[in-house]
């Protein structure tokens, strides 16, 4: 049996991105995927453009729409209209188009696909993985990427990512038309939603709407949501396909490497805790790992360790107060509207932290003392 350099597991855009950039730097790299063919997976599609500058080619085959402007509401009143800084545009991509593109451009880089392979078992003896799927096919590779989305038994198993996984509850709905929402505009409803918020986003003739909560343990009442949300943007109650989704957030700084294995994207709990925004640290991840297995398979560093250091600094440590602001903010909402979402400097803030610009290090401090001593 031959063996990979690499097996990457799970073609989302997480596993995908990896994917692309080992092969394209020569390595052997067989993808392993569960499920054929596109589908709809729960995901809004925003995306900061800034991501473009990690790929050597063009991402806009999979944008629908580019936002510029964003409508705040609270329980569907008091609204804050606001123009985002031409600067930072944010994409709306359709998910299934993206991660086909990903896919397709790592195959035409060298990759190759096994699916339907739903891994069942992951081995490591003398110096090399054996990976087995649910029907009894085998692989064997030097390392392994672990990108199977917000589900993945392995992280655990293998000691990546954080012990104790935080989990947002989330209900997404993709619907045909736009209702009343405008090409170019997003929608962020807070105050419906207990612990959390919804959006809308529209797409090239559909809308993705979306509700999420944050902090707490229990379950949301995402239909009661809905049957407010979606008649206000047009739509029947009951409009669309829904899909429920535990989605892992980050939950602490923690190794994100082992022995010839690293775990990306939401299987290795990246997405922001405050915002849900996962698509930026998934393809980050993965273009990060790629170039540390890189330099691993060529024998230039003993340990994949740079991985877990390179992602605590470009993410993890943005993340830590991203985390802070989500359970002081989503605590108390409707300081957090008044005080924070409707602040002039609101918007251009929250599109510089979509964007890359800044972290919410760079914020966090003065929005968690304004939420505390307003509540007090
Ligand atoms: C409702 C909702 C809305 C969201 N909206 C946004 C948004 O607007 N913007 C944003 O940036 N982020 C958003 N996110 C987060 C974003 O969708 C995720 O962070 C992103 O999907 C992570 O990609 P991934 O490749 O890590 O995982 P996934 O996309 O989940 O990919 C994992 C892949 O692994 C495969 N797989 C699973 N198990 C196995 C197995 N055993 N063997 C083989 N293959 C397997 C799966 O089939 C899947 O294709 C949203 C999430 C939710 C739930």
């Amino acid at each position: 049996m031959s063996v990979y350099d690499v097996a990457v597991i799970g073609a989302g855009a997480a596993g995908s991105a990896t994917a692309f950039h080992l092969a394209n730097a020569g390595h052997r790299v067989s993808v392993l995927e569960a499920v054929e063919g596109p589908r709809i997976k729960p995901c809004g599609g925003g995306m900061a453009s800034s991501v473009q500058q990690w790929f050597p080619f063009d991402l806009s085959p999979a944008v629908d729409d580019v936002i510029r402007q964003v409508d705040f509401s609270w329980c569907l009143n008091d609204p804050v209209i606001a123009e985002l800084p031409g600067e930072a545009p944010f994409w709306i991509v359709r998910r299934e188009r993206l991660d086909g593109l990903l896919l397709e451009k790592a195959q035409e880089a060298g990759a190759t696909l096994q699916c339907p392979f739903l891994v069942q078992d992951i081995d490591r003896d003398d110096g090399q993985w054996t990976i087995r799927s649910a029907c009894g096919n085998t692989l064997k590779s030097k390392a392994v990427v672990i990108a199977d989305g917000s589900a993945s038994p392995w992280s655990g198993q293998f000691g990546l990512g954080p012990r104790d996984l935080h989990l947002a509850s989330t209900l997404s709905v993709r619907l045909d038309g736009l209702g009343t929402l405008h090409p170019g505009v997003a929608r962020f409803e807070f105050g419906l939603v207990h612990h959390g918020f919804a959006w809308a986003f529209p797409l090239n003739g559909g809308i993705n709407v979306g509700v999420g909560t944050f902090i707490g343990r229990n379950p949301m009442d995402a239909e009661t949501v809905l049957n407010a949300l979606l008649p206000d943007l047009g739509f029947p109650a009951d409009a669309g396909l829904r899909q429920q989704a535990a989605l892992r957030v980050w939950n602490g700084h923690s190794p994100l490497h082992g022995n010839g294995m690293v775990a990306v994207g939401d299987a290795a709990s990246l997405c922001d805790p405050f915002l849900a925004e996962g698509l930026r640290p998934a393809l980050m991840s993965g273009c990060e790992a790629a170039t540390c297995l890189d330099r691993w398979l060529r024998n230039d560093v003993p340990s994949l360790a740079d991985y877990t250091t390179v992602m605590r600094h470009r993410w993890g440590d943005s993340m830590a107060w991203g985390r802070r602001i989500a359970q002081v903010f989503y605590r108390f909402p409707g300081v957090g509207y008044q005080l924070g979402i409707k602040r002039p400097t609101a918007p251009r803030r929250i599109a510089q932290i979509l964007s890359g610009e800044m972290g919410y290090g760079d914020i966090a401090q003065r929005v968690i003392r304004r939420l505390l001593l307003q509540r007090g």
